[in-house]
């Protein structure tokens, strides 16, 4: 009889300095999966997962999984319904010999602060210390020591921009096979640095600081004795005790060679630290910049306001920038501001119309601004990604318009949905090549999705709740000093957390 393994998780990167709260219709949105449906995945963490096991003659059995696009921190009936649902699906799953989670490590709720440390928790509980549990998680993560406790081997993907999630799932779905085949006894351990940056120059392709050391883990890596080594960079805008980013390392039953290579990993991390600094303008600044730059686009990056990091998306800084600098210049802006959307569709294509845009859903980091505009196109705002994480599923902007301001197309959406490439101005046929400025919301992705055409990029200083420098926040549970608050802080050692070596049944 085949081995069963259950599959399921709780993803979502969580915002503390955002006052919006994430709520159940943001999962209904974006992907809510049980039974049959969760087993048809092909594409993601999930579809790695599931083929792999598949191939291997393991049964796949469905949990509940549901993810979502980045935002504030759960709502408390919005958690308790998913781990109780999660829960429920392991009580009716009947006897499994493994668990494997696809989890974020930077999720968050009201009731519960560390929401991936409390899943695996009561996961645990209901299978109790003989059965392994194995989860995925964002390089973005969190790690806490619940999580690192209550799980036996956590495994994070190793890209940025993030296009390894099947390649995460199989490593996944491998490790839980190598562990119940009695091939891999896991001993985790993570050290950790207070260095909490933006992850704006946190790509894993060389050149880079956080390159540097993905190169080296990956070197370092071994079947036998350093199973799997993780950078992480933790996820900037979670105001949570004991933040920082380090090295995760599972090694082969090996205690000390798990502590010594997550530590001196870590330390080297350390080291990149003003390389992961970034360096940024004001909007006018920038656009100036950009008008003495011959051709189009020009990227400018209003970082401060990403949806894939919790934003709300409805900032208007740049725009103003934008009206007041260079309004005859082709342009295109995002902007999240669902009463303007549903205004435009009232009025309909071609009229005028008179509307206030933007900081309405998170007032804290700005004023609205009054425009005058045309409407040039409406739609209902579904796409599909293309590639990354969450390739080949749906986006949903809601009701969606173009309004056009002089010669800046705004494209008004009515709920934030995570940048991959251009899948958003595409919908609505923006004319892209031909812009001089683009907006883009989003400190990595850009890079990728305009690679062949950007003429030149620029990282702007806006407020709001995912900055490009961490410093623009004010975080009130760090106690210590950290990176780059005080930029001469020092450290004498990385934290590390290890995990429990259990006393797994195994099946050979
Ligand atoms: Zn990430």
């Amino acid at each position: 009889m085949s081995l069963r393994i259950g599959v399921g998780g709780v993803f979502i990167e969580c915002n503390h300095f955002t006052n919006q709260l994430t709520d159940l219709t943001a999962f209904e949105r974006s992907e809510y999966l049980r039974g049959a449906e969760l087993l048809a995945k092909t594409t993601g963490v999930l579809g790695g997962m599931l083929s792999l096991l598949s191939a291997n003659g393991f049964e796949p059995v469905p949990l509940l999984y549901a993810s979502a696009c980045p935002g504030g921190v759960l709502q408390s009936n919005t958690y308790s319904s998913l781990k109780d649902e999660l829960l429920q699906s392991l009580n009716v799953s009947g006897k499994l010999d493994g668990v494997l989670l696809c989890l974020h490590g930077a999720g968050a709720a009201v009731n519960a602060s560390d929401l991936e440390g409390d899943l695996v928790r009561a996961v645990r509980e209901r299978i109790g210390e003989k059965v392994p549990i194995v989860a995925t998680l964002d390089l973005h993560a969190h790690i806490t020591e619940e999580l690192l406790i209550e799980t036996d081997t956590l495994l994070a993907w190793k890209t940025y921009p993030h296009i390894d999630a099947f390649e995460t799932g199989e490593r996944g779905a491998q490790a839980i096979i190598d562990i119940l085949e009695d091939r891999l006894k896991p001993f985790m351990a993570m050290a950790k640095v207070p260095l909490v940056v933006s992850a704006i120059h946190g790509q894993t392709k060389l050149p880079g600081p956080f390159a540097d050391i993905m190169d080296e883990a990956k070197r370092l890596e071994d079947n036998d004795t350093l199973y799997s080594i993780n950078p992480i960079l933790v996820h900037p805008y979670l105001n949570l005790i004991d933040m920082g980013g380090g090295v995760l390392v599972v090694s082969n039953g090996d205690q000390s060679a798990a502590v010594d290579t997550a530590k001196n990993l870590t330390i080297r991390y350390w080291n990149n630290r003003y390389e992961l600094q970034p360096r940024t303008l004001k909007p006018s600044d920038a656009i100036r910049r950009g008008m003495a730059i011959e051709g189009g686009p020009i990227l400018l990056v209003e970082t401060a306001d990403c949806c894939g990091g919790g934003a709300s998306g409805d900032s208007v800084h740049c725009l103003k920038a934008l009206l007041k600098e260079a309004p005859d210049e082709l342009a295109i802006i995002p902007v999240v501001d669902p009463n303007a959307a549903q205004l435009a569709h009232k009025v309909g294509v071609g009229k005028k119309i008179q509307l206030q845009l933007g900081h309405k859903l998170d007032p804290k980091w700005g004023e609205p601004v009054l425009l005058d505009g045309v409407v040039m196109k409406l739609s209902e705002g579904s796409f599909t990604y293309r590639g990354g994480i969450w390739d080949g599923r749906a986006g949903r902007m809601g009701l969606t318009a173009v309004l056009k301001v002089g010669s800046i197309h705004i494209i008004i959406n009515s709920y934030p949905t995570y940048d991959w490439m251009t899948e958003q101005l595409d919908l609505v046929g923006l004319d892209i090549i031909n812009s001089k400025f683009i907006v883009v919301k989003n400190p990595m992705n850009y890079k990728q999705a305009y690679e062949k055409i950007m003429k030149a990029a620029f990282v702007l200083d806006t407020p709001g709740p995912t900055p490009a420098n961490t410093n623009a926040l004010t975080y009130t549970n760090f106690t210590d000093s950290w990176f780059p608050l005080d930029l001469n802080t020092e450290i004498s050692t990385p934290v590390i957390l290890t995990s429990k070596s259990r006393d797994l049944a195994r099946k050979k």
